[in-house]
């Protein structure tokens, strides 16, 4: 098994292949190779290894640069740590990912509800509006979860 310190030097060797592999498939589109290179990028933060309750690398680079968005940070992962078997779902290419993915855009839900009710804004209408840069974006991120995948031994 990868340290941690292997997956983020992985990662951010994936981000330009990454943003090659959307630029190319988008022909030539900067745009969509900008948010798959920062889709694959937010695997620093966004990684599968979340699914331990123990102090993750990407938890240690949050609290150096910022205690407060460190301690949120995992405060917000730590029920994902819980109900994650380690290296299990969360390890599994595309659906590990989505699993990250589905347990932000519930936690964005949920802070849709608190700000409407309170606030009355609406935090919904952007994601509904930017689904295909958020894809892209996912895909990217994907990538990073794929490296992280082989790098760990392809095991599920
Ligand atoms: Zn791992």
């Amino acid at each position: 098994m990868a340290s941690g310190r292997t997956h983020v030097a992985a990662t951010i060797a994936l981000t330009p292949m990454a943003a090659m592999i959307a630029w190319q498939l988008a022909g030539g589109e900067p745009t969509a190779a900008a948010l798959a290179g920062a889709g694959c990028l937010s695997g620093v933060l966004i990684s599968p290894d979340l699914d331990m309750t123990g102090r993750t690398i990407s938890e240690t680079i949050l609290l150096r640069w910022n205690m407060i968005i460190g301690r949120l940070w995992i405060a917000i992962w730590y029920p994902y740590a819980l109900i994650s078997k380690h290296r299990g779902l969360s390890h599994v290419p595309v659906f590990g990912t989505l699993s990250r993915v589905i347990y932000l855009s519930a936690i964005y839900v949920g802070v849709h509800f608190l700000l409407q009710y309170y606030y009355s804004l609406d935090l919904l209408q952007w994601p509904i509006l930017h689904q295909q840069e958020l894809m892209i974006f996912v895909a990217g991120l994907a990538i990073s979860d794929f490296g992280h995948w082989v790098l760990d031994g392809c095991r599920f």
